[in-house]
């Protein structure tokens, strides 16, 4: 299997590189983190008309017309490197929910949403955990029932929905059988502006770290929608998800890869200037044979992406390579995180070096979307156990 760049993902790797450098510079990303302010929105309009929300986008919406999901991979690297919690906001609406709405989204929604995601204007948030249904995210309770005359009423509550306060779109998933196998009763609903809802109290939760994609709690109280607000087909919304899971876990590895790059660029430009003994510490065979340790992690969870990648354009599907690669993504970010912090001693532990942010942000990418155990369950079926 090839996993060489083509000459138009190095060129998206170059672009993406270069925007870091010019728009991302650590300064900046550490104050925003400080200060708990979201990033400002013209930076994802930049991304925008940089073509880096086409990846997944059909061409009628302005994407392109086979998808890229090596492009994508490529570019979530690189815009990783800077912050993997930025990453998250391009990633809701870039390759996690504006995709389900090009699949499974009535041509309105697609019309309204989609040329918002390509644009980089749409920022989005998924409803689905629950204070009891995490893991078994299925378990949900959130209720939605059909009135008379076609509309939705419903009520519950949720958990942990990143974005949902500046959010212009939520998915929301909601129970719509309550009889069915938990799977088969589930239903998505697409809501305009949430947090602006009077029947949706939206409160922002106090986290360890993501503070630039921020989290939140949603108590939903007699919530009326139209009828046009479900997505795609009626109980059918968990199986519509499953349908971009391979690739949500595929890029879930690859910003562990990117952040994790950058945690190990940044300490080796460290140890190359820090003195101790008379030497710097780079020179020191236990500092560098961790440093390689490192890098080795990074380049297998990375392998792990690209293959992802190479099997879903061939096959349509990776379950294996995406749980590989999320799995691997995600233990070497905080691998990475943990060991960084550690080589730079006490500056790794002053904010200013970045590591502290990395080691905030790092486990929850062991946590959401699948926890580790979750996926290695996943694995082991894919085993025969
Ligand atoms: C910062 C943040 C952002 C998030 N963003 C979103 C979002 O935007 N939208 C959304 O819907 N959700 C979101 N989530 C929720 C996330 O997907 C869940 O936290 C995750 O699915 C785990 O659920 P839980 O927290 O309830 O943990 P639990 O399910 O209670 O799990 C706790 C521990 O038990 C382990 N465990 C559970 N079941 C098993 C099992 N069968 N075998 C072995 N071990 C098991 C887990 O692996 C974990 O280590 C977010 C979470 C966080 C922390």
């Amino acid at each position: 299997m090839d996993f060489e760049l083509s000459e138009e993902q190095i060129a998206i790797q170059d672009t993406a590189a270069r925007f870091v450098r010019k728009e991302l510079p650590r300064t900046k990303i550490l104050e925003w983190v400080k200060d708990r302010v979201e990033p400002p929105r013209s930076l994802f309009r930049k991304l925008g008309e940089m073509g880096m929300y086409n990846f997944l986008m059909p061409s009628k919406y302005g994407g392109q017309d086979n998808i890229d999901p090596m492009g994508m991979l490529t570019f979530v690297e690189q815009l990783a490197r800077a912050s993997s919690s930025l990453t998250t906001i391009y990633g809701r609406s870039g390759v996690i929910l504006g995709p389900l709405i090009a699949k499974f989204g009535t041509p309105e929604q697609q019309e309204l949403v989609l040329p918002k995601v390509v644009a980089g204007e749409a920022y989005m948030s998924m409803a689905l955990t629950e204070s009891e249904a995490g893991s078994d995210a299925s378990s949900l309770k959130t209720r939605a029932v059909q009135q008379l005359d076609g509309s939705w009423l419903i009520n519950g509550s949720k958990l942990y929905c990143t974005q949902a306060g500046g959010a212009d779109f939520l998915v929301l998933c909601a129970r719509t059988d309550p009889d069915a196998i938990k799977q088969h009763g589930i239903s998505l609903f697409l809501i305009e502006k949430p947090a602006a809802n009077p029947a949706i109290e939206c409160r922002r939760l106090d986290t360890m770290g993501m503070q630039l994609a921020p989290t939140y709690s949603l108590s939903i109280t007699d919530l009326r929608l139209p009828a046009a607000a479900l997505i795609g087909v009626e109980n059918q919304g968990w199986q519509q998800m499953l349908r971009g899971l391979d690739l949500e876990r595929l890029y879930h590895g690859a910003i562990g890869v990117g952040a994790a790059q950058g945690i190990i660029d940044d300490v080796i430009a460290h140890v190359k200037q820090r003195e101790q003994f008379g030497k710097p510490l780079g020179k020191l065979q236990s500092v560098r044979h961790k440093i390689v340790d490192m890098q080795m992690r990074v380049e297998a969870a990375r392998m792990f992406t690209y293959r992802g990648a190479a099997v879903l354009a061939t096959t349509g599907h990776c379950h294996r390579e995406a749980s590989f690669a999320k799995i691997s993504g995600a233990e070497t970010f905080m691998h990475c995180a943990y060991t960084g912090q550690h080589l730079m001693g006490g500056y790794g532990y002053c904010l200013e070096s970045g590591m502290p942010m990395h080691m905030s942000d790092a486990p929850v990418f062991e946590i959401g979307g699948g926890a580790m155990e979750i996926q290695r369950d996943i694995l082991a079926r894919e085993l025969g156990l």
